[in-house]
Protein backbone atom coordinates (compact mmCIF):
# COMPACT_ATOMS: atom_id res chain seq x y z
CA UNK A 1 0.00 0.00 0.00
CA UNK A 2 1.53 3.49 -1.00
CA UNK A 3 2.50 5.70 1.62
CA UNK A 4 2.66 8.80 -0.52
CA UNK A 5 2.06 12.00 0.85
CA UNK A 6 -1.37 13.25 0.25
CA UNK A 7 -0.21 16.97 1.02
CA UNK A 8 0.48 17.87 -2.31
CA UNK A 9 -2.79 19.53 -3.83
CA UNK A 10 -4.51 16.97 -5.69
CA UNK A 11 -6.96 17.64 -8.46
CA UNK A 12 -9.67 14.99 -8.50
CA UNK A 13 -12.88 14.44 -10.19
CA UNK A 14 -15.87 13.09 -9.88
CA UNK A 15 -17.58 11.68 -13.71
CA UNK A 16 -20.50 10.27 -13.05
CA UNK A 17 -22.85 9.99 -16.24
CA UNK A 18 -26.70 11.43 -16.46
CA UNK A 19 -28.67 7.89 -15.45
CA UNK A 20 -30.55 8.87 -12.56
CA UNK A 21 -30.64 9.94 -8.74
CA UNK A 22 -26.89 9.69 -6.89
CA UNK A 23 -26.87 5.79 -5.96
CA UNK A 24 -25.12 5.84 -2.11
CA UNK A 25 -22.09 4.00 -3.94
CA UNK A 26 -21.66 7.13 -6.13
CA UNK A 27 -22.01 9.19 -3.18
CA UNK A 28 -19.06 7.63 -1.80
CA UNK A 29 -16.61 8.06 -4.62
CA UNK A 30 -17.84 11.70 -4.45
CA UNK A 31 -17.03 11.82 -0.31
CA UNK A 32 -13.34 10.55 -0.86
CA UNK A 33 -12.81 12.54 -3.66
CA UNK A 34 -13.78 15.94 -1.95
CA UNK A 35 -12.35 15.00 1.15
CA UNK A 36 -8.65 14.69 -0.51
CA UNK A 37 -9.35 17.57 -2.56
CA UNK A 38 -10.17 19.77 0.52
CA UNK A 39 -7.70 17.99 2.94
CA UNK A 40 -5.14 18.83 0.29
CA UNK A 41 -5.93 22.38 -0.31
CA UNK A 42 -6.95 20.69 -3.93
CA UNK A 43 -9.86 21.10 -6.67
CA UNK A 44 -12.45 18.92 -6.90
CA UNK A 45 -14.37 18.63 -10.38
CA UNK A 46 -17.54 18.05 -11.35
CA UNK A 47 -17.82 16.17 -14.90
CA UNK A 48 -20.66 14.60 -16.54
CA UNK A 49 -19.83 11.86 -19.43
CA UNK A 50 -23.08 11.77 -21.29
CA UNK A 51 -21.50 10.66 -24.13
CA UNK A 52 -23.41 7.30 -24.25
CA UNK A 53 -26.46 8.10 -25.55
CA UNK A 54 -28.58 5.39 -25.01
CA UNK A 55 -28.22 5.23 -21.67
CA UNK A 56 -28.30 9.14 -20.70
CA UNK A 57 -31.45 9.91 -18.83
CA UNK A 58 -33.07 13.64 -19.39
CA UNK A 59 -32.31 15.80 -15.73
CA UNK A 60 -30.41 13.46 -14.36
CA UNK A 61 -27.67 15.79 -13.99
CA UNK A 62 -29.96 18.20 -12.52
CA UNK A 63 -30.93 15.64 -9.75
CA UNK A 64 -27.02 14.65 -9.15
CA UNK A 65 -26.60 18.17 -9.08
CA UNK A 66 -28.75 18.51 -5.99
CA UNK A 67 -28.16 15.51 -4.36
CA UNK A 68 -24.29 16.33 -4.14
CA UNK A 69 -25.35 20.03 -2.38
CA UNK A 70 -27.69 18.41 -0.23
CA UNK A 71 -24.84 16.15 0.78
CA UNK A 72 -22.81 19.61 1.30
CA UNK A 73 -20.15 18.61 -1.45
CA UNK A 74 -19.58 21.42 -3.56
CA UNK A 75 -17.33 21.36 -5.90
CA UNK A 76 -14.92 24.12 -7.59
CA UNK A 77 -15.14 23.44 -11.15
CA UNK A 78 -17.80 21.53 -13.13
CA UNK A 79 -21.00 21.76 -14.21
CA UNK A 80 -23.12 25.25 -13.02
CA UNK A 81 -20.32 26.51 -11.74
CA UNK A 82 -17.89 26.89 -14.84
CA UNK A 83 -13.79 26.64 -14.07
CA UNK A 84 -10.98 26.87 -16.79
CA UNK A 85 -11.79 23.30 -18.44
CA UNK A 86 -15.49 24.25 -19.30
CA UNK A 87 -17.29 22.62 -20.50
CA UNK A 88 -17.96 20.17 -18.20
CA UNK A 89 -20.34 18.38 -19.97
CA UNK A 90 -18.70 15.26 -22.29
CA UNK A 91 -21.17 15.73 -24.74
CA UNK A 92 -19.84 19.31 -25.58
CA UNK A 93 -16.10 18.43 -25.69
CA UNK A 94 -16.52 16.41 -28.67
CA UNK A 95 -13.96 18.35 -30.91
CA UNK A 96 -11.22 17.38 -28.00
CA UNK A 97 -11.81 13.66 -28.33
CA UNK A 98 -11.80 14.10 -32.27
CA UNK A 99 -8.49 15.64 -32.39
CA UNK A 100 -7.31 12.68 -29.83
CA UNK A 101 -9.06 10.24 -32.61
CA UNK A 102 -7.15 11.78 -35.32
CA UNK A 103 -3.75 12.03 -33.91
CA UNK A 104 -4.29 8.33 -32.58
CA UNK A 105 -5.02 7.48 -36.80
CA UNK A 106 -2.65 9.68 -37.88
CA UNK A 107 0.29 8.04 -35.55
CA UNK A 108 -0.96 4.71 -36.04
CA UNK A 109 -2.06 3.92 -32.93
CA UNK A 110 -5.63 3.38 -34.18
CA UNK A 111 -7.27 2.03 -36.92
CA UNK A 112 -10.73 1.57 -38.48
CA UNK A 113 -12.90 -1.57 -38.51
CA UNK A 114 -16.47 -2.57 -40.02
CA UNK A 115 -17.53 -5.22 -38.63
CA UNK A 116 -20.94 -6.55 -37.85
CA UNK A 117 -22.44 -7.42 -34.51
CA UNK A 118 -23.19 -10.84 -36.32
CA UNK A 119 -19.59 -10.84 -37.96
CA UNK A 120 -18.43 -10.24 -33.91
CA UNK A 121 -20.97 -12.46 -32.33
CA UNK A 122 -19.33 -15.05 -33.84
CA UNK A 123 -15.97 -14.90 -33.50
CA UNK A 124 -16.88 -14.22 -29.66
CA UNK A 125 -18.53 -17.73 -29.91
CA UNK A 126 -15.71 -19.62 -31.66
CA UNK A 127 -13.41 -17.65 -28.77
CA UNK A 128 -15.61 -19.79 -26.20
CA UNK A 129 -15.63 -22.84 -27.88
CA UNK A 130 -11.95 -22.74 -27.88
CA UNK A 131 -12.49 -21.63 -24.11
CA UNK A 132 -10.14 -18.49 -24.27
CA UNK A 133 -10.49 -14.84 -24.14
CA UNK A 134 -12.03 -13.01 -26.76
CA UNK A 135 -9.40 -10.50 -28.72
CA UNK A 136 -10.25 -8.72 -31.40
CA UNK A 137 -7.97 -10.09 -34.26
CA UNK A 138 -5.97 -6.67 -35.49
CA UNK A 139 -5.80 -6.49 -39.17
CA UNK A 140 -2.26 -6.67 -41.30
CA UNK A 141 -3.07 -3.76 -42.84
CA UNK A 142 -4.72 -1.01 -41.42
CA UNK A 143 -8.40 0.15 -43.65
CA UNK A 144 -7.78 3.45 -45.33
CA UNK A 145 -9.81 6.60 -46.34
CA UNK A 146 -10.75 5.35 -49.43
CA UNK A 147 -11.59 1.53 -47.35
CA UNK A 148 -13.68 3.81 -45.15
CA UNK A 149 -15.59 5.41 -47.58
CA UNK A 150 -16.44 2.38 -49.22
CA UNK A 151 -17.70 0.77 -45.73
CA UNK A 152 -19.87 3.94 -45.66
CA UNK A 153 -21.28 3.29 -48.21
CA UNK A 154 -22.36 -0.59 -47.78
CA UNK A 155 -23.86 0.46 -44.93
CA UNK A 156 -21.31 -0.93 -42.99
CA UNK A 157 -20.85 0.44 -38.93
CA UNK A 158 -17.47 2.19 -38.60
CA UNK A 159 -15.82 2.19 -35.50
CA UNK A 160 -12.03 3.00 -34.51
CA UNK A 161 -10.04 0.57 -32.53
CA UNK A 162 -7.22 1.41 -30.37
CA UNK A 163 -3.80 -0.30 -30.94
CA UNK A 164 -3.20 -2.34 -27.59
CA UNK A 165 0.16 -2.54 -27.02
CA UNK A 166 0.95 -6.49 -26.94
CA UNK A 167 2.82 -6.27 -23.17
CA UNK A 168 1.20 -6.91 -19.23
CA UNK A 169 0.22 -3.56 -17.77
CA UNK A 170 0.96 -2.86 -14.39
CA UNK A 171 -1.22 -0.63 -12.25
CA UNK A 172 0.35 0.97 -9.23
CA UNK A 173 -3.24 1.33 -7.25
CA UNK A 174 -2.97 2.94 -4.36
CA UNK A 175 -5.27 1.34 -2.41
CA UNK A 176 -5.08 -2.36 -4.23
CA UNK A 177 -1.48 -2.55 -4.60
CA UNK A 178 0.39 -3.33 -7.87
CA UNK A 179 -1.88 -4.82 -9.90
CA UNK A 180 -1.10 -6.76 -13.28
CA UNK A 181 -3.15 -7.29 -15.89
CA UNK A 182 -1.74 -9.34 -19.06
CA UNK A 183 -1.26 -8.74 -22.29
CA UNK A 184 -3.32 -12.06 -23.39
CA UNK A 185 -6.27 -9.93 -21.55
CA UNK A 186 -6.38 -6.95 -23.42
CA UNK A 187 -7.33 -6.11 -26.81
CA UNK A 188 -7.69 -3.59 -29.48
CA UNK A 189 -10.78 -1.63 -27.84
CA UNK A 190 -13.04 0.41 -29.62
CA UNK A 191 -12.62 4.41 -29.03
CA UNK A 192 -14.76 5.79 -31.28
CA UNK A 193 -18.46 3.97 -31.66
CA UNK A 194 -20.39 3.35 -35.12
CA UNK A 195 -22.70 6.48 -33.51
CA UNK A 196 -19.55 8.68 -33.73
CA UNK A 197 -19.56 9.29 -30.33
CA UNK A 198 -16.22 8.55 -28.48
CA UNK A 199 -16.34 5.67 -25.95
CA UNK A 200 -15.89 6.19 -21.97
CA UNK A 201 -12.41 5.11 -22.70
CA UNK A 202 -11.16 7.61 -25.12
CA UNK A 203 -13.23 10.47 -23.86
CA UNK A 204 -12.36 10.00 -19.89
CA UNK A 205 -8.58 9.83 -20.73
CA UNK A 206 -8.89 13.21 -22.70
CA UNK A 207 -10.64 15.03 -20.08
CA UNK A 208 -8.66 13.92 -16.87
CA UNK A 209 -5.28 15.01 -19.32
CA UNK A 210 -6.97 18.49 -20.28
CA UNK A 211 -8.39 19.08 -16.75
CA UNK A 212 -4.97 18.41 -15.14
CA UNK A 213 -6.83 15.56 -12.85
CA UNK A 214 -3.61 14.29 -10.89
CA UNK A 215 -5.55 12.07 -9.16
CA UNK A 216 -8.46 9.23 -9.98
CA UNK A 217 -10.58 7.67 -7.05
CA UNK A 218 -13.13 5.06 -8.46
CA UNK A 219 -14.61 1.84 -7.71
CA UNK A 220 -12.92 -1.51 -8.28
CA UNK A 221 -15.31 -2.17 -11.10
CA UNK A 222 -13.00 0.21 -12.86
CA UNK A 223 -9.64 -1.61 -12.20
CA UNK A 224 -9.93 -3.85 -15.29
CA UNK A 225 -10.42 -0.75 -17.55
CA UNK A 226 -7.24 1.08 -16.01
CA UNK A 227 -4.41 -0.35 -17.94
CA UNK A 228 -6.01 0.21 -21.15
CA UNK A 229 -6.70 3.52 -20.01
CA UNK A 230 -2.79 3.76 -18.96
CA UNK A 231 -1.76 2.15 -22.49
CA UNK A 232 -3.93 5.12 -24.15
CA UNK A 233 -2.03 8.04 -22.33
CA UNK A 234 1.49 6.98 -23.40
CA UNK A 235 0.12 7.08 -27.08
CA UNK A 236 -1.34 10.41 -26.42
CA UNK A 237 1.83 11.61 -24.70
CA UNK A 238 -0.16 12.38 -21.44
CA UNK A 239 0.83 11.50 -17.74
CA UNK A 240 -0.41 8.72 -15.87
CA UNK A 241 -2.63 10.16 -13.14
CA UNK A 242 -2.02 8.36 -9.42
CA UNK A 243 -4.95 5.98 -9.11
CA UNK A 244 -7.32 4.56 -6.02
CA UNK A 245 -9.95 1.89 -6.60
CA UNK A 246 -12.14 1.45 -3.97
CA UNK A 247 -13.46 -1.98 -2.74
CA UNK A 248 -17.35 -2.75 -3.26
CA UNK A 249 -19.87 -1.93 -0.71
CA UNK A 250 -22.12 -5.02 -0.89
CA UNK A 251 -25.43 -6.08 1.50
CA UNK A 252 -25.52 -7.81 4.81
CA UNK A 253 -25.66 -10.69 2.78
CA UNK A 254 -22.79 -10.06 0.26
CA UNK A 255 -24.68 -9.41 -2.87
CA UNK A 256 -25.25 -6.10 -4.75
CA UNK A 257 -27.33 -3.25 -3.18
CA UNK A 258 -30.54 -3.39 -4.08
CA UNK A 259 -33.42 -1.54 -3.81
CA UNK A 260 -35.75 -4.38 -2.40
CA UNK A 261 -33.65 -4.08 0.89
CA UNK A 262 -34.48 -0.26 1.17
CA UNK A 263 -33.38 2.97 -0.27
CA UNK A 264 -29.84 3.39 -2.55
CA UNK A 265 -30.65 6.35 -3.66
CA UNK A 266 -28.91 9.51 -1.51
CA UNK A 267 -32.22 11.04 -2.86
CA UNK A 268 -34.57 8.26 -1.10
CA UNK A 269 -32.39 8.53 1.77
CA UNK A 270 -33.36 12.01 1.95
CA UNK A 271 -36.84 11.47 1.13
CA UNK A 272 -37.03 8.78 4.23
CA UNK A 273 -36.19 11.82 6.87
CA UNK A 274 -32.13 10.91 7.12
CA UNK A 275 -29.91 13.77 7.89
CA UNK A 276 -27.27 14.82 5.72
CA UNK A 277 -24.37 14.62 8.23
CA UNK A 278 -25.60 11.45 9.09
CA UNK A 279 -25.45 9.66 5.95
CA UNK A 280 -21.92 11.27 5.07
CA UNK A 281 -20.43 9.69 8.25
CA UNK A 282 -22.11 6.43 7.59
CA UNK A 283 -21.14 6.48 3.57
CA UNK A 284 -17.40 7.40 4.80
CA UNK A 285 -16.87 4.11 7.03
CA UNK A 286 -17.75 1.79 3.94
CA UNK A 287 -14.16 1.52 3.11
CA UNK A 288 -12.07 3.57 5.10
CA UNK A 289 -11.56 3.95 8.76
CA UNK A 290 -9.49 6.16 11.02
CA UNK A 291 -8.01 3.58 12.93
CA UNK A 292 -9.14 2.77 16.52
CA UNK A 293 -12.81 2.29 17.59
CA UNK A 294 -14.00 6.16 16.91
CA UNK A 295 -16.84 6.01 14.19
CA UNK A 296 -18.22 9.41 14.28
CA UNK A 297 -17.40 12.11 12.77
CA UNK A 298 -18.21 15.66 11.47
CA UNK A 299 -17.59 16.62 7.69
CA UNK A 300 -14.92 18.64 8.69
CA UNK A 301 -13.26 16.34 11.02
CA UNK A 302 -13.35 13.88 7.96
CA UNK A 303 -10.75 15.96 6.28
CA UNK A 304 -8.72 15.98 9.22
CA UNK A 305 -8.64 12.60 9.38
CA UNK A 306 -9.22 11.73 5.71
CA UNK A 307 -5.69 9.46 4.07
CA UNK A 308 -6.43 7.06 1.04
CA UNK A 309 -3.46 4.73 2.77
CA UNK A 310 -6.37 4.19 5.57
CA UNK A 311 -8.69 2.86 2.54
CA UNK A 312 -9.49 -1.06 3.07
CA UNK A 313 -8.99 -3.14 0.57
CA UNK A 314 -11.78 -5.90 1.59
CA UNK A 315 -15.57 -4.76 0.66
CA UNK A 316 -17.66 -3.22 3.04
CA UNK A 317 -21.04 -3.84 4.37
CA UNK A 318 -24.09 -1.69 3.88
CA UNK A 319 -25.52 -1.88 7.46
CA UNK A 320 -28.45 -0.32 7.29
CA UNK A 321 -29.19 -0.63 10.95
CA UNK A 322 -26.00 1.43 11.48
CA UNK A 323 -27.03 4.39 9.42
CA UNK A 324 -30.51 4.68 11.13
CA UNK A 325 -28.25 4.27 14.73
CA UNK A 326 -26.38 7.18 13.18
CA UNK A 327 -29.45 9.05 12.23
CA UNK A 328 -30.76 8.87 15.47
CA UNK A 329 -28.21 10.49 17.32
CA UNK A 330 -27.80 13.23 14.71
CA UNK A 331 -31.45 14.20 15.26
CA UNK A 332 -30.79 13.92 19.18
CA UNK A 333 -27.75 16.06 19.06
CA UNK A 334 -28.78 18.67 16.52
CA UNK A 335 -29.38 21.88 17.39
CA UNK A 336 -32.96 23.58 17.29
CA UNK A 337 -31.96 25.71 14.41
CA UNK A 338 -30.64 22.51 12.67
CA UNK A 339 -32.99 20.06 13.04
CA UNK A 340 -35.31 22.61 11.81
CA UNK A 341 -33.87 23.38 8.79
CA UNK A 342 -33.23 19.76 7.74
CA UNK A 343 -37.15 19.33 9.24
CA UNK A 344 -38.16 21.81 6.69
CA UNK A 345 -36.01 20.27 3.87
CA UNK A 346 -37.66 17.15 4.19
CA UNK A 347 -40.89 18.72 4.12
CA UNK A 348 -39.66 20.25 0.95
CA UNK A 349 -39.06 16.47 -0.50
CA UNK A 350 -42.44 15.14 0.99
CA UNK A 351 -44.94 17.85 -0.18
CA UNK A 352 -48.09 15.21 0.12
CA UNK A 353 -47.68 14.13 3.37
CA UNK A 354 -50.24 15.14 6.15
CA UNK A 355 -47.64 16.94 7.58
CA UNK A 356 -46.38 18.86 4.71
CA UNK A 357 -49.97 20.19 3.37
CA UNK A 358 -50.70 21.42 7.18
CA UNK A 359 -48.40 24.22 6.28
CA UNK A 360 -47.20 24.11 9.80
CA UNK A 361 -46.51 28.30 10.94
CA UNK A 362 -42.81 27.84 12.40
CA UNK A 363 -43.45 27.97 16.08
CA UNK A 364 -45.58 24.98 15.46
CA UNK A 365 -42.94 23.11 13.79
CA UNK A 366 -40.24 23.94 16.52
CA UNK A 367 -42.94 22.65 19.10
CA UNK A 368 -43.47 19.58 17.09
CA UNK A 369 -39.36 19.25 17.11
CA UNK A 370 -39.21 19.65 20.70
CA UNK A 371 -41.87 16.97 21.64
CA UNK A 372 -40.24 14.53 19.35
CA UNK A 373 -36.56 14.40 19.79
CA UNK A 374 -36.13 10.44 19.89
CA UNK A 375 -37.42 10.05 16.57
CA UNK A 376 -35.09 7.83 14.47
CA UNK A 377 -35.59 9.50 10.96
CA UNK A 378 -37.84 12.42 10.58
CA UNK A 379 -40.45 10.54 8.71
CA UNK A 380 -41.06 9.16 11.68
CA UNK A 381 -42.61 12.54 12.76
CA UNK A 382 -44.87 11.40 10.92
CA UNK A 383 -46.66 8.02 12.22
CA UNK A 384 -45.41 9.78 16.00
CA UNK A 385 -47.51 13.33 15.06
CA UNK A 386 -49.02 12.99 11.42
CA UNK A 387 -52.59 12.53 13.29
CA UNK A 388 -52.53 16.03 14.73
CA UNK A 389 -52.02 17.44 11.00
CA UNK A 390 -54.87 14.86 10.01
CA UNK A 391 -58.38 15.66 9.12
CA UNK A 392 -60.54 14.64 12.02
CA UNK A 393 -62.55 12.20 10.15
CA UNK A 394 -59.20 10.49 8.81
CA UNK A 395 -58.54 9.30 12.84
CA UNK A 396 -59.14 5.56 13.42
CA UNK A 397 -59.97 4.37 16.65
CA UNK A 398 -58.37 1.64 17.90
CA UNK A 399 -60.80 -0.98 19.17
CA UNK A 400 -58.76 -2.12 22.06
CA UNK A 401 -58.02 1.41 22.90
CA UNK A 402 -61.32 2.35 23.01
CA UNK A 403 -62.74 -0.57 25.05
CA UNK A 404 -59.96 -0.16 27.67
CA UNK A 405 -59.93 3.43 28.01
CA UNK A 406 -63.66 4.59 27.18
CA UNK A 407 -66.10 2.15 27.37
CA UNK A 408 -65.14 -0.13 30.80
CA UNK A 409 -66.22 0.77 34.25
CA UNK A 410 -69.73 2.04 31.74
CA UNK A 411 -68.22 4.09 29.60
CA UNK A 412 -66.13 6.29 32.60
CA UNK A 413 -64.08 7.36 29.89
CA UNK A 414 -66.86 8.74 27.76
CA UNK A 415 -68.25 10.48 30.79
CA UNK A 416 -64.51 11.79 31.41
CA UNK A 417 -64.70 13.04 28.16
CA UNK A 418 -68.16 15.17 28.58
CA UNK A 419 -67.21 16.49 31.23
CA UNK A 420 -63.51 17.66 29.87
CA UNK A 421 -65.43 19.70 26.83
CA UNK A 422 -66.72 22.11 29.24
CA UNK A 423 -63.39 23.09 30.85
CA UNK A 424 -61.98 23.17 27.37
CA UNK A 425 -63.86 25.51 25.93
CA UNK A 426 -63.41 27.96 28.83
CA UNK A 427 -59.82 27.40 28.86
CA UNK A 428 -57.86 30.35 28.00
CA UNK A 429 -55.22 30.26 26.96
CA UNK A 430 -54.94 27.81 25.05
CA UNK A 431 -51.02 26.95 25.25
CA UNK A 432 -49.28 23.81 26.53
CA UNK A 433 -48.30 25.02 29.87
CA UNK A 434 -52.07 25.88 30.41
CA UNK A 435 -53.12 22.97 29.82
CA UNK A 436 -50.95 20.87 31.31
CA UNK A 437 -51.77 23.11 34.84
CA UNK A 438 -55.55 22.52 34.07
CA UNK A 439 -55.43 18.78 33.74
CA UNK A 440 -53.44 18.72 36.47
CA UNK A 441 -55.63 20.45 38.81
CA UNK A 442 -58.76 18.90 37.98
CA UNK A 443 -57.00 15.24 38.28
CA UNK A 444 -56.26 16.95 41.44
CA UNK A 445 -60.17 18.14 42.33
CA UNK A 446 -61.35 14.98 41.11
CA UNK A 447 -59.39 12.77 42.90
CA UNK A 448 -58.32 10.43 39.67
CA UNK A 449 -55.02 9.40 38.61
CA UNK A 450 -53.08 11.90 35.30
CA UNK A 451 -54.01 8.87 33.11
CA UNK A 452 -57.98 8.58 33.72
CA UNK A 453 -58.17 11.88 32.02
CA UNK A 454 -55.10 12.32 29.65
CA UNK A 455 -55.90 8.61 28.09
CA UNK A 456 -59.36 8.84 27.09
CA UNK A 457 -58.15 12.31 25.39
CA UNK A 458 -55.71 10.56 23.90
CA UNK A 459 -57.89 8.22 22.02
CA UNK A 460 -60.29 11.16 21.38
CA UNK A 461 -57.62 12.98 19.28
CA UNK A 462 -55.42 10.33 18.17
CA UNK A 463 -57.04 7.09 17.86
CA UNK A 464 -54.92 5.12 20.41
CA UNK A 465 -52.96 5.70 23.68
CA UNK A 466 -49.83 6.62 22.28
CA UNK A 467 -48.78 10.97 21.83
CA UNK A 468 -46.33 13.25 23.30
CA UNK A 469 -47.23 15.04 26.10
CA UNK A 470 -50.92 15.79 26.10
CA UNK A 471 -50.07 19.73 26.91
CA UNK A 472 -47.82 19.85 23.75
CA UNK A 473 -50.38 17.52 21.70
CA UNK A 474 -53.62 19.74 22.47
CA UNK A 475 -51.71 23.09 21.93
CA UNK A 476 -50.31 21.61 18.71
CA UNK A 477 -53.89 20.49 17.64
CA UNK A 478 -55.35 23.60 18.69
CA UNK A 479 -58.53 24.20 21.03
CA UNK A 480 -61.01 23.59 18.05
CA UNK A 481 -60.44 20.68 16.68
CA UNK A 482 -59.78 18.70 19.95
CA UNK A 483 -63.46 19.71 21.04
CA UNK A 484 -64.18 18.45 17.16
CA UNK A 485 -62.40 15.10 17.92
CA UNK A 486 -63.94 14.76 21.51
CA UNK A 487 -67.36 15.68 20.40
CA UNK A 488 -66.91 12.90 17.32
CA UNK A 489 -66.32 10.34 19.54
CA UNK A 490 -68.76 10.88 21.79
CA UNK A 491 -71.39 10.74 19.55
CA UNK A 492 -70.24 8.18 17.36
CA UNK A 493 -69.31 6.10 20.19
CA UNK A 494 -67.05 3.43 17.37
CA UNK A 495 -66.93 0.18 19.42
CA UNK A 496 -69.94 -0.88 21.09
CA UNK A 497 -69.30 -4.10 23.44
N1 LIG B 1 -18.63 7.82 -15.99
C1 LIG B 1 -18.05 6.81 -15.16
C2 LIG B 1 -19.13 6.38 -14.17
O1 LIG B 1 -20.24 6.42 -14.51
C3 LIG B 1 -16.82 7.35 -14.49
C4 LIG B 1 -15.83 6.34 -14.15
C5 LIG B 1 -14.54 6.97 -13.71
O2 LIG B 1 -14.52 7.58 -12.65
O3 LIG B 1 -13.57 6.90 -14.45
O4 LIG B 1 -18.94 5.99 -13.06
Amino acid sequence: MSTMSTEQPVRVRFAPSPTGHLHVGSARTALFNWLIARKSGGAFILRIEDTDTARNVAGADRKIVEDLRWLGLHWDEGIEVGGPHAPYYQSQRMDLYEAAIARLLETGHAYYAFDTSDELDAMRAVAQERKCTFRYPRPERFPDEADVERARQQGLPVVVRFVMPERDITVNDEIMGDVTVAATELDDFIIRKADGMPTYHLANVVDDAHMGVTLVIRGQEFLAQTPRHIALQAALGYATPRYAHMALTMDMKGRKLSKRDGAVEVFAFRQEGYLPEALLNFIALLGWSPGGDRERFTLDEMIGLFSLDRMNRMNSKFDRDKLLAFNTDAIREASPERLLAAFDDWLSVNPDSPIAKANLDTATRRMLLAANTSVRTLADLESRAGFIFAADDAIAYDPAAVKKVLEKGDGAGYAMLETLVAVFEGLEPWSEEAIDETIRAFCETQAVGMGKVAQPIRVAVSGGTVSPGIGQTLALLGREKTLRRIRRILTERPVQS
